[in-house]
């Protein structure tokens, strides 16, 4: 059985670390890479295939440009690709970014089985193009595989046949659970003179938190309050420090001496600091889960979320950002009072094993 897995991006690198391990199980499997580029650099992309020790098979290259530009040149590369190595038996596509998208309508063009990792996961809000990307993704897959019960719950009011989801658990979590020595060999805290439980861990990237100037500003706001009491360790993402430039709000980040901003970290560094943190401020969608497996504090700035299992039963919490509702939430958990949560049914670090045997009995 030949399978092409097709990412693009860090959370998509994140989440077929095991794949070709565990791919070794089975002597018929021949398992194949493809990175798009849609993240290309070395904070958003190479330091995570060396921490992984993983090398794609193919790399599209594809430029820096419009969603719709990537999105076509990826297929066209697609196409290129398979006259090439032949068409394999299935394409997987992880997650919810353009790339998945792009992959999800070639293989559909192409006339190739998909499977779509992390299907079903809904925010109900449209104007994230996420949740574009996952409906479409699963309006033309072909195999489910569904982190947590809403997602299988989804694929069945949309009338998915039932043989064809698999509720297998989640891939991100089995990365955590295989570089859990790396994770804890990291000397993060020391290089930036922290210490365990005494910091707070925040990362912002969504358009809709920093792509206007106030809610930029409030995130500022934020910022302010939050380091009176601790030290904030703020990895950056690209598009946070060009909008915080452009709407002259910079020099409040860089002025503020208990804000550490860094660039992107690498992956065992950010998994240190989501593990001895006090608490994490987010915008991000693995992160929710991430914390919820580590049993962390998370605040997650937003009106809705896709994975609401890290509500439900995990560490996470929907807020806006209302100060006295987030200072409130702050209170409780200095105070102990804040929910512990629990670990969702199959986060056990073997989703990935889980996908390959059910595509091995088919
Ligand atoms: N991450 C990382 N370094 C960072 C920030 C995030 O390794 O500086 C990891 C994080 O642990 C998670 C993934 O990147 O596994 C999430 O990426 P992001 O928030 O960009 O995407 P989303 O999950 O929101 O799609």
């Amino acid at each position: 059985m030949k399978i092409l897995i097709l990412i693009g991006t860090r959370p998509n690198f994140i989440k077929v670390t095991q794949f070709k391990k565990c791919a070794e199980k089975f002597p018929d499997m021949i398992i194949s890479i493809v990175h798009t580029g849609q993240h290309y650099d070395e904070k958003m992309a190479d330091v995570f295939f060396r921490q992984f020790k993983l090398t794609p098979d193919y790399y599209l290259n594809i430029s820096p440009a419009s969603p719709n530009k990537q999105i076509a040149e990826i297929m066209m590369k697609l196409e290129d690709l398979i006259v090439e190595i032949g068409k394999p038996d299935i394409l997987l596509v992880p997650g919810d970014v353009n790339s998945s998208l792009a992959g999800a309508l070639f293989a559909n063009k192409a006339g190739i089985k998909l499977g779509h990792i992390e299907a079903g996961l809904r925010s109900f809000d449209r104007t994230m193009p996420e949740e574009l990307n996952r409906i479409i993704t699963d309006e033309l897959s072909d195999l489910f595989f569904v982190t947590e019960s809403s997602g299988a719950k989804h694929l069945k009011d949309e009338k998915r046949s039932e043989q064809a989801v698999h509720f297998v658990g989640n891939t991100m979590i089995d990365t955590m659970v295989a570089y859990n020595t790396e994770i804890d060999e990291s000397l993060v805290l020391k290089n930036l003179q922290i210490e365990s439980g005494k910091f707070v861990l925040m990362t912002m990237h969504r358009p809709a938190t920093v792509d206007n100037q106030k809610e930029l500003g409030k995130l500022i706001d934020l910022i302010n309050y939050v380091t009176k009491k601790y030290k904030v360790i703020f990895p950056i993402h690209p598009r946070t420090i060009k909008n915080a430039k452009e709407f002259g709000l910079y020099d409040q980040i860089s002025n503020n001496k208990n804000l550490i901003c860094t660039e992107p970290l690498d992956y065992f560094a950010f998994q240190k600091l989501i593990k001895e943190c006090a608490f994490i401020l987010t915008d991000s969608g693995g992160i929710q889960e991430e914390s919820t497996f580590r049993q962390k504090p998370c605040l997650t700035l937003r009106p809705n979320t896709e994975r609401p299992i890290t509500v439900d039963e995990g560490t996470n919490t929907l807020l806006t950002f209302d100060l006295a509702e987030v200072k409130a939430h702050i209170q409780m958990i200095e105070n102990g009072d804040y929910k512990k949560g629990s670990i969702p049914e199959k986060w056990d670090g073997k989703a990935t094993e889980r996908i390959l045997e059910i595509l091995n009995r088919r």
